[in-house]
């Protein structure tokens, strides 16, 4: 399964978007989004994120 943003949990700080090397993830209105076809679940982003808003579930 590629990441999987809770968009309850996502404060929008970015720090995801520039941990991805794979560019797949941006920021829609402010929360994180993933491109689901570019994610390859390496995890970086999960490990990345501040508040524990991403997993692989
Ligand atoms: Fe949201 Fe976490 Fe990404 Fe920050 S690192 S934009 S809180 S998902």
């Amino acid at each position: 399964m590629p990441a999987k943003v809770d968009v309850s949990m996502c404060v929008g700080c970015g720090v995801c978007v520039n941990e991805c090397l794979l560019g797949a993830i941006s920021l829609n209105d402010e929360i994180a989004s993933v491109d689901e076809t570019l994610c390859t679940e390496c995890g970086a982003c999960i490990d990345a994120c501040p508040s524990g808003a991403i997993s692989l579930k």
